[in-house]
């Protein structure tokens, strides 16, 4: 399963390393989660495992498992944090698919009926923002 194309210096990579910076809302041994630094609505986060794993196909299965019942944990907590109506999960797979960052990872986005997203790793947030929605969700996560 392992990836021989796996880029260790890809900027999730670095930020699991504590490398580069962070609004993380959620960790455990497996997994870290996120904001996105350009959220397509307000919320909008990620789920990672801590693996150097590229994509769905490359991923232990064992991990993938671990991942998603982080990402159930999170998308709870961020429906609850933005009172959201719906909640879409995204995961990208190859440059054709749009996957821009190379490290698996599940996108959480709250949806609210009527409203559209942004346009995908285009608008850099307000960081006092972001820092805000982290706050919001690790409340909702009660850590
Ligand atoms: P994808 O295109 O599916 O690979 O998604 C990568 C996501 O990572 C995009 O939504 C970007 O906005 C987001 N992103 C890029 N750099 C960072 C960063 N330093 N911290 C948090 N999110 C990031």
């Amino acid at each position: 399963m392992s990836d021989p194309n796996y880029d260790p210096n890809n900027i999730f990579a670095k930020i699991l390393r504590g490398e580069a910076p962070a609004h993380k809302v959620y960790e455990d041994e497996w997994c870290l989660g996120f904001m996105d630094v350009m959220p397509q609505t307000p919320g909008h986060t990620l789920v990672i495992p801590k693996d150097p794993t590229t994509d769905v196909f490359h991923a232990d299965p064992e991990i993938l498992g671990r991942t998603m019942q982080a990402v159930q944990k999170v998308a709870t907590a961020v429906q609850a944090a933005f009172a959201a109506q719906g909640i879409m999960l995204v995961q990208l797979n190859g440059k054709a698919a749009g996957q821009t960052v190379f490290h698996l990872h599940v996108h959480i986005l709250p949806r609210q009926s009527g409203v559209d997203m942004r346009m995908h790793a285009q608008d850099m947030a307000d960081p006092e923002v972001l820092a805000d929605h982290a706050s919001r969700v690790r409340d909702a996560l009660g850590s």
